[in-house]
Protein backbone atom coordinates (compact mmCIF):
# COMPACT_ATOMS: atom_id res chain seq x y z
CA UNK A 1 0.00 0.00 0.00
CA UNK A 2 1.63 3.14 -1.16
CA UNK A 3 1.88 5.83 1.38
CA UNK A 4 0.76 9.56 0.49
CA UNK A 5 2.88 11.75 2.29
CA UNK A 6 0.78 14.69 3.71
CA UNK A 7 3.21 17.52 3.20
CA UNK A 8 0.42 19.64 4.84
CA UNK A 9 0.73 17.89 7.96
CA UNK A 10 4.29 17.96 7.86
CA UNK A 11 4.55 21.64 7.27
CA UNK A 12 2.05 22.19 9.87
CA UNK A 13 4.59 20.46 12.66
CA UNK A 14 7.38 22.50 10.96
CA UNK A 15 5.18 25.58 11.48
CA UNK A 16 4.14 24.90 14.85
CA UNK A 17 8.05 24.82 15.85
CA UNK A 18 8.88 27.69 14.45
CA UNK A 19 6.03 30.16 15.76
CA UNK A 20 7.31 28.21 19.21
CA UNK A 21 10.54 29.79 18.61
CA UNK A 22 9.11 33.27 17.13
CA UNK A 23 6.79 33.53 20.64
CA UNK A 24 10.65 33.11 22.68
CA UNK A 25 12.30 35.99 20.69
CA UNK A 26 9.38 37.83 21.11
CA UNK A 27 9.77 36.74 25.22
CA UNK A 28 13.09 38.23 25.02
CA UNK A 29 12.14 41.37 24.17
CA UNK A 30 13.07 40.83 20.27
CA UNK A 31 11.18 41.48 17.11
CA UNK A 32 11.47 39.44 13.82
CA UNK A 33 10.34 40.99 10.34
CA UNK A 34 10.09 39.53 6.88
CA UNK A 35 10.73 42.22 3.87
CA UNK A 36 9.16 40.52 0.80
CA UNK A 37 9.77 42.56 -2.66
CA UNK A 38 7.24 42.14 -5.57
CA UNK A 39 7.71 43.59 -8.41
CA UNK A 40 4.92 44.20 -11.48
CA UNK A 41 1.78 42.96 -10.65
CA UNK A 42 1.76 38.49 -12.07
CA UNK A 43 -1.46 37.26 -10.17
CA UNK A 44 0.32 34.04 -9.70
CA UNK A 45 3.26 36.09 -7.85
CA UNK A 46 0.33 38.35 -5.91
CA UNK A 47 -0.84 35.10 -4.74
CA UNK A 48 2.59 33.57 -3.74
CA UNK A 49 4.01 36.42 -1.50
CA UNK A 50 0.26 36.75 0.26
CA UNK A 51 0.42 33.19 1.04
CA UNK A 52 3.77 33.83 2.38
CA UNK A 53 2.01 36.96 4.52
CA UNK A 54 -0.69 34.83 5.84
CA UNK A 55 1.97 32.02 6.95
CA UNK A 56 4.18 34.99 8.29
CA UNK A 57 1.42 36.59 10.37
CA UNK A 58 0.16 33.29 11.95
CA UNK A 59 3.65 32.88 13.06
CA UNK A 60 3.76 35.57 14.48
CA UNK A 61 6.83 37.34 12.70
CA UNK A 62 5.90 40.68 11.42
CA UNK A 63 5.42 41.17 7.10
CA UNK A 64 6.41 44.69 5.37
CA UNK A 65 5.79 44.12 1.29
CA UNK A 66 7.47 46.50 -0.91
CA UNK A 67 5.93 47.00 -4.49
CA UNK A 68 8.22 48.17 -7.86
CA UNK A 69 6.48 48.63 -10.91
CA UNK A 70 6.66 46.21 -13.77
CA UNK A 71 8.56 48.66 -15.98
CA UNK A 72 11.13 49.47 -13.32
CA UNK A 73 14.75 50.01 -13.86
CA UNK A 74 17.29 46.79 -12.36
CA UNK A 75 18.68 49.57 -10.44
CA UNK A 76 15.88 50.49 -8.54
CA UNK A 77 15.26 46.81 -7.50
CA UNK A 78 19.32 46.46 -6.38
CA UNK A 79 18.41 50.24 -4.52
CA UNK A 80 15.39 48.75 -2.89
CA UNK A 81 17.48 45.36 -1.75
CA UNK A 82 20.25 47.31 -0.58
CA UNK A 83 17.77 49.32 1.62
CA UNK A 84 15.86 46.56 3.16
CA UNK A 85 19.28 44.81 3.69
CA UNK A 86 20.89 47.73 5.78
CA UNK A 87 17.91 48.62 7.91
CA UNK A 88 17.86 46.58 11.20
CA UNK A 89 14.62 46.28 11.67
CA UNK A 90 14.38 43.59 8.64
CA UNK A 91 15.80 39.98 9.74
CA UNK A 92 14.70 38.59 6.33
CA UNK A 93 14.20 39.50 2.77
CA UNK A 94 13.20 37.55 -0.38
CA UNK A 95 12.77 38.74 -3.97
CA UNK A 96 9.96 37.13 -5.54
CA UNK A 97 11.12 35.60 -8.71
CA UNK A 98 10.90 35.42 -11.77
CA UNK A 99 10.82 39.03 -12.61
CA UNK A 100 8.65 40.03 -15.06
CA UNK A 101 10.47 40.32 -18.77
CA UNK A 102 9.85 43.87 -18.80
CA UNK A 103 12.33 45.32 -16.33
CA UNK A 104 14.75 47.81 -17.94
CA UNK A 105 17.96 46.33 -17.54
CA UNK A 106 16.65 42.94 -15.86
CA UNK A 107 19.55 40.55 -14.30
CA UNK A 108 18.05 38.28 -11.73
CA UNK A 109 21.13 37.10 -10.67
CA UNK A 110 22.29 40.31 -9.98
CA UNK A 111 19.25 41.45 -8.31
CA UNK A 112 19.14 38.60 -5.82
CA UNK A 113 22.94 39.33 -4.94
CA UNK A 114 22.19 42.50 -3.65
CA UNK A 115 20.35 40.90 -1.08
CA UNK A 116 22.56 40.44 2.51
CA UNK A 117 23.29 36.88 2.61
CA UNK A 118 22.66 36.84 6.06
CA UNK A 119 19.19 37.94 5.15
CA UNK A 120 18.78 36.16 2.48
CA UNK A 121 15.70 33.95 3.76
CA UNK A 122 15.94 31.79 0.02
CA UNK A 123 19.40 30.68 0.14
CA UNK A 124 19.71 31.86 -3.45
CA UNK A 125 22.48 34.24 -3.50
CA UNK A 126 26.05 33.20 -4.57
CA UNK A 127 27.16 33.58 -1.23
CA UNK A 128 24.88 31.14 0.21
CA UNK A 129 24.73 27.90 -2.61
CA UNK A 130 28.60 28.20 -2.28
CA UNK A 131 27.92 27.80 1.48
CA UNK A 132 25.38 24.99 0.72
CA UNK A 133 28.18 23.68 -1.96
CA UNK A 134 30.81 23.55 1.15
CA UNK A 135 28.37 22.02 3.42
CA UNK A 136 28.27 24.81 5.67
CA UNK A 137 25.51 26.66 4.81
CA UNK A 138 23.01 28.06 7.33
CA UNK A 139 20.21 29.39 4.38
CA UNK A 140 19.43 26.30 2.41
CA UNK A 141 16.70 27.19 -0.33
CA UNK A 142 13.54 26.49 1.05
CA UNK A 143 12.24 24.34 -1.45
CA UNK A 144 15.51 21.87 -1.30
CA UNK A 145 14.69 21.68 2.61
CA UNK A 146 10.92 20.74 2.35
CA UNK A 147 11.80 17.84 -0.16
CA UNK A 148 14.13 16.49 2.04
CA UNK A 149 11.85 16.59 4.91
CA UNK A 150 9.60 14.71 2.97
CA UNK A 151 12.05 12.25 1.88
CA UNK A 152 13.20 11.39 5.38
CA UNK A 153 9.92 11.86 6.83
CA UNK A 154 9.45 8.03 5.26
CA UNK A 155 13.02 7.13 4.68
CA UNK A 156 15.71 8.60 7.57
CA UNK A 157 18.79 7.75 6.76
CA UNK A 158 20.12 8.43 2.90
CA UNK A 159 23.16 7.07 3.53
CA UNK A 160 24.15 5.04 -0.04
CA UNK A 161 20.38 5.59 -1.47
CA UNK A 162 20.44 6.36 -4.90
CA UNK A 163 18.34 9.77 -5.40
CA UNK A 164 17.52 10.81 -9.09
CA UNK A 165 16.67 14.38 -9.11
CA UNK A 166 14.84 15.56 -12.62
CA UNK A 167 15.51 19.08 -12.98
CA UNK A 168 19.17 21.11 -12.00
CA UNK A 169 17.25 25.04 -11.77
CA UNK A 170 18.96 27.19 -9.26
CA UNK A 171 16.31 27.80 -7.25
CA UNK A 172 14.97 23.44 -6.78
CA UNK A 173 16.97 21.27 -8.23
CA UNK A 174 20.62 22.17 -7.74
CA UNK A 175 20.27 22.83 -4.31
CA UNK A 176 17.89 19.82 -3.36
CA UNK A 177 20.83 17.90 -5.13
CA UNK A 178 23.20 19.36 -3.06
CA UNK A 179 21.65 18.85 -0.30
CA UNK A 180 20.71 15.04 -0.90
CA UNK A 181 24.35 14.87 -1.56
CA UNK A 182 25.61 15.80 1.76
CA UNK A 183 23.24 13.63 3.19
CA UNK A 184 25.24 10.79 1.35
CA UNK A 185 22.95 9.87 -1.01
CA UNK A 186 23.75 9.12 -3.98
CA UNK A 187 22.44 11.40 -6.40
CA UNK A 188 22.32 11.66 -10.24
CA UNK A 189 21.14 14.88 -11.63
CA UNK A 190 18.93 14.56 -14.88
CA UNK A 191 17.71 17.51 -17.34
CA UNK A 192 16.38 18.46 -20.32
CA UNK A 193 19.68 16.95 -22.36
CA UNK A 194 19.93 13.70 -20.07
CA UNK A 195 19.97 11.04 -23.11
CA UNK A 196 17.63 8.44 -21.35
CA UNK A 197 15.42 9.61 -18.43
CA UNK A 198 13.85 6.18 -18.00
CA UNK A 199 17.20 4.62 -17.92
CA UNK A 200 18.44 6.42 -14.30
CA UNK A 201 14.66 6.65 -13.09
CA UNK A 202 14.45 2.68 -13.08
CA UNK A 203 17.83 2.83 -11.05
CA UNK A 204 16.50 5.41 -8.31
CA UNK A 205 15.42 4.42 -4.69
CA UNK A 206 14.34 7.79 -4.70
CA UNK A 207 12.89 10.22 -7.30
CA UNK A 208 12.58 13.82 -7.15
CA UNK A 209 10.86 15.78 -10.31
CA UNK A 210 11.31 19.57 -10.11
CA UNK A 211 10.57 20.07 -14.05
CA UNK A 212 7.18 22.14 -14.69
CA UNK A 213 6.12 19.02 -17.07
CA UNK A 214 2.99 17.32 -16.26
CA UNK A 215 3.17 13.80 -16.49
CA UNK A 216 6.65 13.46 -17.02
CA UNK A 217 7.26 10.94 -14.72
CA UNK A 218 5.23 7.65 -15.55
CA UNK A 219 4.45 4.25 -14.17
CA UNK A 220 6.83 2.71 -16.49
CA UNK A 221 9.82 5.04 -15.41
CA UNK A 222 9.73 3.95 -11.68
CA UNK A 223 10.84 0.76 -10.06
CA UNK A 224 8.17 -0.91 -7.89
CA UNK A 225 8.98 0.92 -4.02
CA UNK A 226 10.22 3.57 -5.05
CA UNK A 227 10.00 6.90 -3.23
CA UNK A 228 8.69 9.49 -5.27
CA UNK A 229 8.75 13.65 -5.01
CA UNK A 230 6.90 15.88 -7.17
CA UNK A 231 7.54 19.34 -6.67
CA UNK A 232 6.01 20.67 -10.24
CA UNK A 233 3.22 22.69 -10.37
CA UNK A 234 1.69 23.25 -13.38
CA UNK A 235 -2.06 25.03 -14.32
CA UNK A 236 -3.83 23.05 -16.89
CA UNK A 237 -6.31 24.52 -19.25
CA UNK A 238 -9.40 23.24 -17.16
CA UNK A 239 -7.77 25.07 -14.40
CA UNK A 240 -6.70 21.79 -12.36
CA UNK A 241 -3.42 21.86 -10.61
CA UNK A 242 -1.17 18.63 -11.22
CA UNK A 243 2.60 18.23 -10.70
CA UNK A 244 4.85 16.47 -13.01
CA UNK A 245 4.13 12.79 -12.18
CA UNK A 246 1.53 10.66 -13.25
CA UNK A 247 0.00 10.13 -9.72
CA UNK A 248 -2.65 7.51 -10.05
CA UNK A 249 -0.15 5.19 -12.20
CA UNK A 250 2.75 5.65 -10.46
CA UNK A 251 1.32 5.92 -6.63
CA UNK A 252 0.25 1.66 -7.91
CA UNK A 253 3.98 1.49 -7.99
CA UNK A 254 5.52 3.55 -5.76
CA UNK A 255 6.13 2.89 -1.74
CA UNK A 256 5.57 6.39 -1.05
CA UNK A 257 4.45 9.89 -2.83
CA UNK A 258 3.69 13.50 -2.34
CA UNK A 259 0.29 14.59 -3.95
CA UNK A 260 -0.03 17.69 -5.87
CA UNK A 261 -1.35 20.15 -3.76
CA UNK A 262 -0.69 19.13 -0.67
CA UNK A 263 2.98 17.95 -1.18
CA UNK A 264 5.93 19.88 -1.76
CA UNK A 265 4.00 23.48 -1.94
CA UNK A 266 2.97 23.44 1.99
CA UNK A 267 6.64 22.35 2.93
CA UNK A 268 8.23 25.71 1.34
CA UNK A 269 6.36 28.04 3.25
CA UNK A 270 6.93 26.09 6.29
CA UNK A 271 11.29 26.15 5.74
CA UNK A 272 10.74 29.88 4.56
CA UNK A 273 9.89 30.24 8.15
CA UNK A 274 12.30 28.89 9.62
CA UNK A 275 14.66 30.30 7.62
CA UNK A 276 13.56 33.92 8.99
CA UNK A 277 14.36 31.95 12.59
CA UNK A 278 17.48 31.31 11.47
CA UNK A 279 18.45 34.65 10.29
CA UNK A 280 17.47 36.34 12.76
CA UNK A 281 19.13 34.08 14.96
CA UNK A 282 22.54 34.57 12.79
CA UNK A 283 22.04 38.07 12.79
CA UNK A 284 21.74 37.85 16.67
CA UNK A 285 24.86 35.28 17.61
CA UNK A 286 22.32 33.19 19.14
CA UNK A 287 22.59 29.10 17.64
CA UNK A 288 20.65 27.88 15.48
CA UNK A 289 19.71 24.41 16.04
P1 LIG B 1 12.99 25.62 -14.29
O1 LIG B 1 12.22 25.77 -15.57
O2 LIG B 1 13.91 26.70 -13.86
O3 LIG B 1 13.86 24.29 -14.38
C1 LIG B 1 13.33 23.10 -14.89
C2 LIG B 1 14.41 22.05 -14.94
O4 LIG B 1 13.82 20.84 -15.41
C3 LIG B 1 15.55 22.38 -15.89
O5 LIG B 1 16.77 22.09 -15.27
C4 LIG B 1 15.33 21.46 -17.09
O6 LIG B 1 16.56 21.04 -17.70
C5 LIG B 1 14.58 20.30 -16.48
N1 LIG B 1 13.66 19.67 -17.43
C6 LIG B 1 12.63 20.28 -18.08
N2 LIG B 1 12.03 19.40 -18.90
C7 LIG B 1 12.68 18.23 -18.76
C8 LIG B 1 12.53 16.95 -19.36
N3 LIG B 1 11.58 16.71 -20.27
N4 LIG B 1 13.37 15.97 -18.98
C9 LIG B 1 14.33 16.19 -18.07
N5 LIG B 1 14.53 17.39 -17.46
C10 LIG B 1 13.70 18.39 -17.81
O7 LIG B 1 11.91 25.30 -13.17
P2 LIG B 1 11.98 25.35 -11.54
O8 LIG B 1 11.93 26.76 -11.10
O9 LIG B 1 13.08 24.47 -11.08
O10 LIG B 1 10.58 24.68 -11.19
C11 LIG B 1 10.28 23.36 -11.58
C12 LIG B 1 8.85 23.06 -11.21
O11 LIG B 1 8.73 23.13 -9.81
C13 LIG B 1 7.83 24.05 -11.77
O12 LIG B 1 6.63 23.36 -12.05
C14 LIG B 1 7.62 25.01 -10.62
O13 LIG B 1 6.34 25.63 -10.65
C15 LIG B 1 7.72 24.06 -9.45
N6 LIG B 1 8.12 24.67 -8.18
C16 LIG B 1 7.43 24.27 -7.09
C17 LIG B 1 7.76 24.77 -5.85
C18 LIG B 1 6.99 24.32 -4.65
O14 LIG B 1 7.03 24.96 -3.61
N7 LIG B 1 6.30 23.18 -4.74
C19 LIG B 1 8.81 25.69 -5.71
C20 LIG B 1 9.52 26.07 -6.85
C21 LIG B 1 9.17 25.53 -8.09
Amino acid sequence: MVKIIDGKALAAAVRAEVATDVAAIKADGGRICFAAVLVGDDPASQIYVRNKQKACEKAGIEFTLHTLAGNCQQRQIVALLKKLSQDKTVNGILLQLPLPATVVGRDEMAAINAIDPQKDVDGLTNVNLGKLANRTADLVPCTAQGVVHAITSVCPDLTGRNVVMIGRSRIVGRPTALLLENLNATVTVCHRSTRDLTEHTKRADIIVVAAGHPNLLTAKMVSRGAIVIDVGINRLPDGHLVGDVDFANVAKKAAAITPVPGGIGPLTIAFLLRNVVTAYRGQHSLQNH
